[in-house]
């Protein structure tokens, strides 16, 4: 008897996911097949949602759901490890459980924030992963609990300075979310902190916010953070970031109790060993059928791949990109198995849902265009009907029905001694 067939994923996010359970259901019934899933963590993660858990509008195991539970009767197996290296000349993949060998390779290993090499970078809290968005909360909750109790009026203004870095769509979520934490939780649970203290900042080096979003969407967006109470500033280029300062290009310098990054990302750091072209992103260009050009049967897919002469808007890293493309790549393993012909991939941006906040929201769908309330219940409810699990859904839809009868609960989790405050020796901000 011959060996199996080894159709290896790597990374369990929107990308690799979709990859295997697209091979489960071309696979279901060939014993000649292995196929193998990857990832370091053994969950998968719904990233639209993380800015909610940094406000403590939702529980954090809320947006996570478990590879076993996702997999049940599949045949499919998952191997939690960390992969630490890729030769695809030698069709291996290093991991922290020892070596794998593939005859198929789809990559979506996602990607890591990009600090575009400013000065200080390990005082910024990034926001890509679960452990980051706890860690952010709750060192914002520090700030509160400390900013309480400080006599000192500038030091209490400082601490209650929150930046945020980069006017994307996920820039804007956590400032709206942040802003809804803010004004309609802690005002009236801590005593000593009044709205006058407090002073949320977003901070975007291009003329625009919503870069990508139909600009009258987000013109309006702006208009209604702006309403809100959110200090907006364009053209303002983060340069060096310090323990409790943010400096700009203009050499204007900013007193602040953290900052919080979302100004770019970049293809996480394995693909560099990767032979072949990257963009300046690091992602891998691939061929209109998602494969590596000299490895025809290593694809790269989501925040990992770029396909060649793809126009600009068919390039975002975004959910539905990395789904469609996990398709197209597992189908071409089909097909490749199959000794069939490849088939090519394209994209049809959907359009943009961007959150403003409890009861605000804009959306651009298909040329639908939408804003306000109705915007937002439809935001709840895209989201809501893309989260993985019915248990899921059901936790989320009760903990925002629960936010409005309730206060948030803002229990500092992690242990007291990493509180920068209390604590300064904790040093840097990147949960390591
Ligand atoms: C805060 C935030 C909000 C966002 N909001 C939206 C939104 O509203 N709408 C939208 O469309 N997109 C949104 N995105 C973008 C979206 O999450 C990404 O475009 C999408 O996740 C890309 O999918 P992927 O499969 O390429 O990578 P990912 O989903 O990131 O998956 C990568 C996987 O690889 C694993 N991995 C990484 N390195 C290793 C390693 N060395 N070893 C083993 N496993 C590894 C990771 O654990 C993860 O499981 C958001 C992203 C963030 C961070």
């Amino acid at each position: 008897m011959s060996a199996p067939t080894r159709l290896v994923v790597l990374g369990a996010g929107f990308g690799g996911l979709e990859a295997v359970l697209e091979l489960e259901r071309r696979f279901r019934d060939d014993p000649g097949v292995e196929i193998l899933l990857v990832s370091e963590n053994n969950f998968f993660l719904f990233t639209p949602l993380l800015p909610q858990i940094v406000s403590s509008y939702i529980e954090p195991r809320h947006i996570v759901q478990s590879i076993r539970d996702i997999r049940r009767q599949r045949r499919f197996r998952f191997l939690r490890a960390r992969i630490t290296g890729l030769d695809l000349a030698r069709r291996r993949v290093d991991t922290s459980a020892g070596e794998l060998p593939f005859d198929y390779l789809i990559i979506g290993l996602g990607s890591v924030p990009n600090f575009f090499g400013i000065e200080g970078a390990e005082h910024c809290f990034p926001l890509a992963s679960l452990e980051q968005a706890v860690v952010l909360r709750d060192h914002i909750l520090d700030l509160l609990e400390h900013a309480d109790h400080e006599p000192d009026p500038e030091r209490k203004r400082a601490w209650l300075t929150l930046t945020v870095v980069g006017g994307g769509y996920t820039g804007v979520e956590v400032v709206a979310e942040l802003r809804d934490l803010l004004y309609t939780h802690v005002a009236p649970h801590y005593r000593g902190i009044s709205l006058e203290h407090v002073k949320l900042l977003l901070l975007e080096a291009t003329p625009e916010v919503l870069v990508g979003v139909d600009p009258k969407l987000a013109a309006r967006a702006r208009r209604r953070l702006e309403q809100k109470g959110i200090e907006l500033r364009t053209e303002a280029r983060v340069t060096r970031v310090r323990p409790g300062q943010v400096e700009l290009k203009s050499g204007e310098t900013i007193e602040t109790g953290l900052v919080i990054w979302t100004a770019g990302i970049r293809a996480n750091p394995l693909l560099e060993t990767l032979p072949g072209e990257k963009n300046k992103a690091g992602r891998v260009v691939v061929t209109p059928y998602l494969h590596l050009p000299d490895f025809p049967r290593v694809f790269a897919i989501g925040d990992n791949a770029v396909v060649r002469a793809a126009p600009a808007e068919h390039t975002v890293q975004v959910a539905p990109l990395a789904i469609e493309q996990a398709r197209v790549a597992a189908e071409n393993v089909a097909r490749g198995v199959a000794r069939q012909a490849y088939v090519t991939f394209e994209f049809k941006p959907k359009g943009m849902l961007v959150s403003l906040g409890m009861n605000d929201a804009v959306v651009n769908l298909m040329g639908f265009k939408l804003s306000g309330y109705l915007a937002w219940l439809f935001w709840n409810a895209v989201h809501l009907l893309k989260l993985v699990g019915l248990k899921k859904q059901v936790q989320v839809a009760l903990d925002w029905s629960l936010a409005t009868l309730f206060p948030r609960d803002t229990s500092i989790i992690r242990a007291p001694r990493r509180c920068r405050l209390c604590h300064p020796e904790a040093g840097a901000a990147t949960p390591r």
